[in-house]
């Protein structure tokens, strides 16, 4: 038998043109090959004999012998050949276009299966570009039966998938289950040896359906062992723990210029009960843009550095990590004393305990270009290195900052508390560097303005705790919101200059353009050629800002903004539409993270049907932050009705968690899970809709392990897990 980690290039029929295309498929051996499953079937399980062929539009399967096959050229190298097939019935006719080596593959008398669709022109019906293989067993492959159709890629098609796994399945040696038998019994699963098999090569939809499901219960249920299993290890791991005053936080909270929401009191009391334990907090905060995160965070922040330990809130931008700076010291600063105030005044205001609750306390900001600190109201530009070691020292109570708070001459002196901010945003590495720049593990708190549907959370967040912050502050207003067509685009500009006029800001963002090809060469501006989608976007993006800065609305003051520009520029930019200076934002979706213009009452959307549902609600929530009216208008550049009733979810509701859950079931789990991240196979990324199966997996994975915590009776499974692809935190 052959082993499953047999390299796919001791293959037969994987030569050196191959190999590297089936690799970047991801897959290098055996089990990878087997482990790639179709992603739907053809149905040619119709055997009509040529005489009952009656109608065009069929799909119909038959078998016979070929009498007659002649290929035509064409114009421009293009070829039509044309076969005949007798069985035992009669004669059907076959068509292939630009096929020309057929008449070579299937000569006179071969014989053959053919599968297709049946057409009709002036000689009466044919079947049209039929699937076709010869006759060798009476098991078919690619014709006749229910036809596995796999993810492709150049050069690698479904056929020759099939033509490389059909003969492996009876090859390998896949009988050691690693799901346990009471577990296959209990839902009545197949074993893993005939789910592999008929998930390839299935008698009936009903076998493939089930089969499918039992390879997505071992992903999930391996995915849930993982997280319960990560779960139990943070509880070894050493915190710092943060004594919970409830006096000193509520008068702080009570200093807040607005009162916290049900929602935000509930996630700070859990956020600061975790703080108090002896293992680390791995909490995520999960509420909608504009909800109020920050506040709870700092809250946390606030009770770590009453307690002499150190906070880090890292933000994924520059101008988001400023902003927080901004917001964080005139929060905690309750008597913020202007910077140009004598300072002789500054210490006797000190003194005589007029400042904020906690005087002794610094905050600090680090980013790339920059570090300042404040205390007490009065703010100083300092050198990094300086930074540093007020940092080393244990005299910066909060940092907030950039990955710069993550390099690694950074050094807390005791960290109790990091927070990320738009969790998102950061990768594996930059979490766990995050985590280990101190002696004892400090509490994490992420944060993320992505609604996560309920499917979600239970498995790629299993092994995280959740507070949620659904209400939102009392203030807000609601945000008017409309899908419109490209050709109303018109109307749109009318409304967005009579806002202009009265003195609003607009957002405008572009998606990147859809290439024909994605490999396709975009020439930059410096005149070097890039393979990069980025530049896709900064030509979306400066096409528009040309339309409208020179054709719509010359007489307004337009900037733009995309990720491709350096960070120092963005800046500038950005604060110079916070500062009013420009009328319209052109933008890519980097303007998505948390940046607040209170001025902004109007959001314009170019093509939104690109986005998914909750990524345009984000966008949505960069307006309406202040007493205006605010708009957020969607541009359908597609002309489809299904995108425009999607769009249309927007129009009627304004809680992220709905339509995120929209966005899972219409868009799949990719919206919410980025950058490959969550280490999530394929098939179980596919199943994330189904809430029955996610619940059966994780019922199975909490009873194993309370029977068997070291899975000792386990050993396949033990292995597995171990070699499941290890993901974020404490890692
Ligand atoms: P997000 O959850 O998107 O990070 P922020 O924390 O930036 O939201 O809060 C958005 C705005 O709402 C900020 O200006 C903040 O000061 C304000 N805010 C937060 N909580 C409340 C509240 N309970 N009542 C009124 N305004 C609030
Ligand atoms: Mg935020």
């Amino acid at each position: 038998m052959l082993p499953l980690d047999t390299p796919i290039e001791k293959l037969s029929g994987v030569g050196s043109k191959n190999l590297p295309r089936l690799k970047k498929l991801g897959i290098e051996t055996v089990r990878g090959l087997l482990w790639h499953f179709p992603h739907r079937y053809e149905d040619y399980r119709r055997q009509v004999p040529a005489e009952e062929i009656r109608e065009p539009g069929e799909i119909v399967s038959l078998q016979g012998e070929i009498i007659k096959i002649k290929t035509t050229s064409l114009w421009h190298r293009r070829s039509v050949t044309e076969a005949f097939v007798q069985d035992h019935s009669g004669v059907v006719r076959a068509i292939w276009f630009n096929q020309p080596y057929l008449e070579n593959s299937l000569p006179l008398e071969t014989r053959v299966s053919i599968s297709g669709k049946t057409s009709l022109d002036k000689h009466g019906l044919y079947l049209s570009n039929p699937a076709y293989e010869k006759l060798t067993s009476n098991f078919p492959t690619h014709t006749g039966r229910l036809v596995p159709v796999y993810p492709e890629t150049e050069g690698v098609t479904s056929k020759y998938l099939r033509f490389l796994i059909k003969p492996l399945l009876s090859a390998v040696d896949i009988s050691s289950d690693p799901l346990p038998k009471h577990v296959l019994e209990k839902y009545d699963f197949p074993s893993l040896n005939s789910a592999v098999k008929s998930i390839h090569f299935p008698d009936s939809p009903e076998e493939a359906k089930q089969s499918r499901q039992r390879m997505a219960f071992e992903e999930l249920f391996l995915f849930q062992l993982k997280s319960i299993a990560s779960r139990r290890q943070a509880l070894q791991l050493k915190s710092v723990p943060i004594k919970f005053e409830p006096q000193k936080v509520k008068s702080f909270v009570d200093s807040l210029p607005f009162e916290l929401t049900g929602d935000q009191k509930i996630a700070t009391f859990e956020i600061l009960k975790d703080l108090e334990k002896k293992y680390p907090m791995n909490r995520l905060l999960n509420g909608d843009v504009g909800s109020g995160k920050t506040v709870v965070a700092l809250t946390a922040a606030y009770q770590t550095a009453r307690q002499k330990k150190q906070a880090v809130f890292m933000a994924p931008t520059e101008i988001l990590a400023r902003q927080h700076f901004g917001t964080i010291t005139s929060l905690l600063g309750k008597s913020a004393i202007p910077p140009t105030l004598d300072p002789r005044l500054v210490a006797r205001e000190f003194s005589s305990g007029h400042t904020a609750d906690l005087p002794g306390l610094v905050i600090g900001l680090l980013t790339g270009s920059e570090a300042r600190f404040s205390r007490n109201g009065l703010e100083k530009k300092v050198s990094k290195k300086i930074m540093q070691e007020k940092i080393a020292k244990g005299e910066i109570g909060i940092l907030i900052g950039t990955h710069a708070v993550i390099q690694k001459d950074v050094r807390f002196k005791e960290l109790g508390l990091a927070i990320l901010d738009e969790q998102h945003r950061f990768g594996v590495e930059q979490r766990a560097a995050l985590l280990k720049n101190s002696a004892h593990v400090p509490h994490l708190l992420s944060m993320t303005a992505t609604p996560i549907p309920r499917t979600l959370a239970l498995t790629i967040y299993g092994d995280l705790d959740i507070s949620l912050i659904k209400e939102k502050p009392k203030n807000r207003k609601k945000i008017t919101t409309k899908v419109i067509a490209k050709n109303q685009e018109q109307k749109a500009y009318q409304f967005l200059e009579k806002e202009i006029k009265a003195g609003r800001q607009i957002f405008v963002i572009c998606p990147r353009i859809e290439l024909a090809n994605p490999q396709e060469t975009i020439k930059a501006k410096n005149g070097k050629d890039k393979m990069n989608v980025l530049w896709s976007e900064v030509k979306a993006v400066t096409e528009e800002y040309e339309k409208l800065s020179k054709k719509i609305f010359p007489q307004f003051k337009i900037a733009m903004l995309h990720g491709k520009m350096k960070p120092k520029e963005k800046e500038k930019i950005m604060a110079g539409f916070k500062n009013g200076f420009y009328d319209i934002l052109v933008s890519t979706s980097v303007v998505e993270v948390g940046v607040d213009i209170p001025n902004a009452s109007v959001m314009l959307i170019e093509n939104a049907e690109r986005f998914g549902l909750a990524q345009l609600h984000q966008f949505r929530g960069r307006v309406g932050r202040a007493e205006h009216q605010s708009s957020c208008l969607l541009v359908n550049g597609g002309d489809n009705r299904f995108e425009n009733k999607r769009l249309k979810c927007l129009e009627n509701c304004e809680d992220g968690f709905q339509l995120a859950e929209e966005d899972l079931k219409l868009r799949g789990p990719g919206e919410f899970t980025g950058n490959k991240q969550s280490g999530m196979p394929d098939l179980a990324m596919a199943s994330l809709t189904d809430l029955e199966l996610i619940k059966k997996a994780r019922l199975e994975a909490k009873l194993l392990l309370k029977e068997d915590p070291g899975l000792s009776s386990y050993p396949l499974l033990k292995n597995q897990l171990a070699q499941f692809q290890k993901i974020r935190h404490f890692e």
